[in-house]
């Protein structure tokens, strides 16, 4: 079965840091990739996002004073999350993983970049204002409905499934196209929101 052309499929960060051996990795985050190619065959539209920082981004701890990955800071947006460097501007952690299909893409979308904000979502950074610019694209594009995968379920896809369907897309998270990270019970969480929101969580 193809999907309608009002149909985008979001591949939410599939970077060598999250995949085995990365600085961040999602446990079987590589796992996931031959199911996300076959995917790809199936949707006429189709988006990359690319987690994209500079070395000094203040989501890492190296850049807090006395803090250790996995603590938490309060930024001027909420609280944050630390994490260990990863997905660094031009490194090898922060590229797409081998095997996954890129040539398909029809727009990436680089999140994460300024110092001082973190971004999870494909369509917001955590500041909830600030666009990445993909809600445009996909308005331009006439795309209603949008279908999540990619890593990690429980950040990544999670924040962009609830601004998905905030912004008036149908919206579906793909479970066996996803991974979690799994921290402090942000798995279940994040699936017990999604519920509630009416994001559809579905296996393909
Ligand atoms: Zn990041």
């Amino acid at each position: 079965m193809n999907f309608e052309r009002d149909c985008s499929l979001i591949i939410i960060d599939l970077q060598n840091d999250f995949c085995a051996d990365g600085s961040l990795a999602v446990n079987e985050g590589d796992k996931i990739i031959n199911k996300i190619n076959s995917l790809q065959t199936k949707f006429s539209s189709i988006v990359l996002t690319q987690d994209w920082h500079p070395l000094d981004h203040l989501s890492f701890a190296s850049n807090q004073n006395n803090k250790t990955p996995y603590e938490t800071v309060e930024m001027s947006y909420g609280v944050q999350v630390l994490w260990p460097n990863h997905c660094v501007q031009g490194t090898f952690g922060a590229e797409f993983h081998k095997d996954l299909d890129t040539s398909k893409a029809n727009m990436i979308i680089r999140k994460g970049y300024r110092k001082q904000i973190d971004s999870y979502s494909a369509f917001y950074e955590n500041d909830k204002k600030t666009l990445t610019g993909l809600d445009g694209f996909l308005k331009q594009n006439n795309i209603k409905k949008v279908y999540l995968c990619g890593l990690a379920l429980d950040f990544c896809v999670y924040y962009s499934a609830i601004d998905a369907t905030n912004l008036g897309y149908e919206t579906y998270v793909i479970l066996n196209a996803t991974k979690a990270i799994e921290l402090d019970g942000s798995k279940n969480k994040s699936l017990k929101d999604m519920e509630i929101k009416n994001v559809n969580l579905i296996h393909l």
